[in-house]
């Protein structure tokens, strides 16, 4: 499943033909939804904002198009007049003077207006974007230490849309890593100061993978590595997919273990756990 910074790439590649045109044409393949074509038609993108693993296109009308990508929606994007080779269903097409923005097999496909758009219960339940420019730190050492969040283990937290939304499976591994902190540990057992650079490494970590499409290692570490011959795989992650690989910390071996049904990899002498405070 694509993570944060993924979904936010993806965003932008939508947003970079989209935001700031006029939608030409419209086409919604849900009958339920037909009519919005031609209150759309005409409009102009406003914006183009990934929020979770939703997409959210807001036009000069006030009306929003949320699409949610659930396993097998997929966007693509074409010159006016060009057609996509595939047996996929096309359930929405926004056509722009010169673009297509193409949706396809998804089928959580809404258009709300600002008072649907504040009481969307998948947007009201997830938390703050971790890419989202005005989120800061202090944001999210405040989150860690709320009482919905304070005493869950932190593998169990990485995980929850609830608590961020877009942190995932290798950006949870990465983040762990990067703050020294066992996936076992709870917020509510660390230090002020350790929830300060748990914090600032949840947001260094997840900046860093959008600003280099997925690369977590540092970017000295991974052009060392890619000089010396590592490929993409190879030179990306600090940890994750690294079992039985020298920690880049102290040479001990990575460990993978299972928690909250997915696959975590650790460095159990650079992550400490609680006792070892
Ligand atoms: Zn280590």
């Amino acid at each position: 499943m694509p993570e944060g910074p993924e979904i936010k790439l993806a965003a932008d590649q939508i947003a970079a033909v989209l935001e700031q045109q006029r939608v030409r044409e419209v086409f919604f393949e849900q009958p339920r939804l037909a009519h919005y074509a031609t209150e759309l038609e005409g409009q102009k993108v406003l914006d183009v904002s990934p929020r979770g693993k939703a997409l959210l296109i807001s036009f000069d009308n006030n009306l929003t198009l949320y699409s949610h990508n659930q396993l097998y929606g997929v966007w693509h994007l074409c010159d006016y007049g060009q057609t996509i080779d595939t047996k996929r269903t096309l359930r929405v097409a926004l056509h722009t003077e010169h673009h297509s923005a193409l949706l396809f097999s998804a089928s959580s496909i809404e258009v709300l207006d600002p008072a649907a758009l504040a009481d969307h219960p998948f947007l009201n339940r997830i938390g703050p974007d971790v890419l989202d420019p005005q989120l800061n730190w202090r944001d999210v050492a405040q989150r860690l230490l709320t009482p919905t969040f304070r005493r869950r283990s932190l593998a169990s937290l990485y995980l929850d849309q609830g608590f961020l939304a877009g942190v995932g499976n290798y950006l949870r591994s990465e983040i762990l890593f990067d703050a020294g902190m066992s996936p076992m540990l709870k917020p509510a057992q660390l230090s002020a100061g350790a929830i300060g650079a748990l914090a600032r490494s949840t947001l260094n970590i997840s900046r860093r993978a959008y600003a280099t499409a997925g690369v977590t290692n540092p970017a000295r570490r991974a052009r060392r590595l890619e000089r010396e011959g590592a490929d993409y795989e190879a030179y990306r992650f600090m940890v994750f997919g690294r079992d039985g690989l020298p920690c880049y910390g102290c040479s001990s071996n990575i460990v993978k273990i299972v928690m909250a049904s997915r696959r975590l990899y650790y460095c159990s002498n650079c992550q400490v756990e609680p006792n070892d405070q």
